[in-house]
């Protein structure tokens, strides 16, 4: 089964369930599942390969999910599995995200089907220009934010924004996650690993594991996986292992990650890393550890490698990488799991906190932006725990089922 499906199904599963625990009638279900508006563009750019200019064109997309409780918000990324199908169940999740964290937001998600490692700069400005010509009757401070995702970087955002706002007057809060320069929110970049690493660490807690005596396994070293590495080395984590989209490295003593990251910006890669022993991507999920944290794309822990996780924590960095079917699997060996909505939603935490310093040209210190972010995010978690323990069912149920109430619930306030 391709991934377009696994998301949509994946994504499918855990809202019925939680429908069903919820007694939501089918209308009301039709009403949360179904998108406001699916936007797909062809995207024309002059590449130049082999020292011959032509003429590409690549499919761009923007689902706005739903905005009964505020503007839509959500990611654009650049990568050659964009389809429509993955967009819908991402913009979807952003919809449980906002929800969740109890921002004024709705859901939406974006992207291109491209490859962005294959376009120079120039290139890749025109491309997101274009893009963001055919995007500019849709988005707005007010109406749809976008922000990075995979592939796409503060950069990408700085010409979103000056694009947008050749036709509309400057408009820092169209986009957030800009460069700081911009109007970006100091710490936005960092926020959605730092967000990451301080859940882990709460879950550790809470099962007893201590920085010292927890083994971590890292899948996808980008912006989300590289600044949770970061953070819990900090906190004392040990991180045995590292990859990215080339493989991974590993070592039983641990990593050092100012050197990993040091090495990465030098060859471009993880591998090779003095100290280290090379490891498949698939075999460092099924590697010994306390925590296993997937950082990468969707569909990486399925039902053919669930039950060789040795993990007893699973943290969801990236979106949706655990299928339902795996899930299932896991939970039964009483692995906990902290789900996407949950572990990843630092990053449109910190993005509402860059709104509304546009919004009031007053920008915050970086200081303040973590501390209101670990604040707002550990007693999220306690939300979404105690529900958990009340109902005796998993944090993922819980946490949809608190997000899905208030979104269901900010429907019928308002009406439609
Ligand atoms: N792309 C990120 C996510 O999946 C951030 C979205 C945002 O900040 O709007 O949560």
């Amino acid at each position: 089964m391709d991934k377009k499906c696994i998301c949509q199904e994946t994504q499918r599963h855990f809202l019925n369930l939680a429908f069903n625990r919820l007694r939501l009638e089918e209308t009301q279900r039709e009403l949360l599942l179904s998108s406001f508006r699916e936007t797909r563009v062809t995207i024309p750019v002059t590449l130049r390969h082999n020292g011959e200019n032509r003429l590409h064109t690549f499919q761009g997309y923007r689902v706005q999910h739903n905005h009964a409780r505020g503007p839509f918000k959500g990611g654009l990324r650049f990568h050659p599995d964009v389809n429509m199908g993955e967009i819908q169940a991402l913009a979807q999740l952003m919809t449980w995200k906002t929800a969740l964290v109890d921002i004024p937001f709705g859901g939406a998600k974006g992207g291109i089907a491209i490859d962005p490692g294959k376009l120079n700069e120039t290139e890749l400005e025109e491309l997101t220009k274009r893009f963001c010509q055919k995007l500019a009757p849709i988005i707005g401070v007010h109406d749809d934010i976008p922000a990075p995702d995979i592939g796409t970087n503060p950069q990408v955002m700085a010409w979103i924004l000056d694009e947008y706002s050749k036709t509309h007057g400057y408009r820092t809060a169209v986009v957030t996650g800009k460069p700081v320069e911009l109007g970006g929110c100091a710490g936005r970049l960092e926020a959605t690993g730092h967000g990451v690493a301080h859940l882990t660490d709460k879950a550790a807690a809470e099962m007893s594991l201590t920085p010292e005596q927890s083994r971590v396994v890292i899948q996808g070293f980008g912006n989300v996986g590289s600044h949770a590495a970061i953070t819990l080395a900090n906190k004392g984590y040990k991180i045995i292992a590292l990859s990215d989209v080339h493989g991974g490295v590993y070592s039983e003593k641990g990593i050092d990650i100012s050197l990993a990251l040091a090495h990465l910006h030098e060859t471009g890669a993880l591998s090779g890393l003095a100290g280290t022993s090379p490891v498949s991507n698939d075999e460092l999920l099924e590697l010994p550890c306390e925590i296993l944290i997937p950082a990468a794309l969707e569909a990486t822990i399925t039902c053919d490698n669930a039950d060789a996780i040795q993990a007893k924590l699973v943290v969801e960095a990236a979106n949706m990488p655990v299928t339902h079917r795996a899930n299932d699997q896991l939970l039964q060996r009483g692995v906990v799991i902290l789900p996407d909505l949950l572990a990843n939603v630092g990053g449109v935490l910190a993005s509402y906190y860059e709104w509304v310093q546009n919004l009031q040209q007053f920008p915050w210190e970086r200081e303040l932006v973590l501390s209101r972010l670990e604040k707002r995010l550990s007693s999220t978690y306690d939300t979404v725990r105690d529900l958990a323990q009340e109902q005796q069912i998993d944090m993922r149920s819980a946490a949809y089922e608190l997000a899905i109430k208030r979104v269901e619930r900010a429907i019928r306030l308002r009406g439609f």
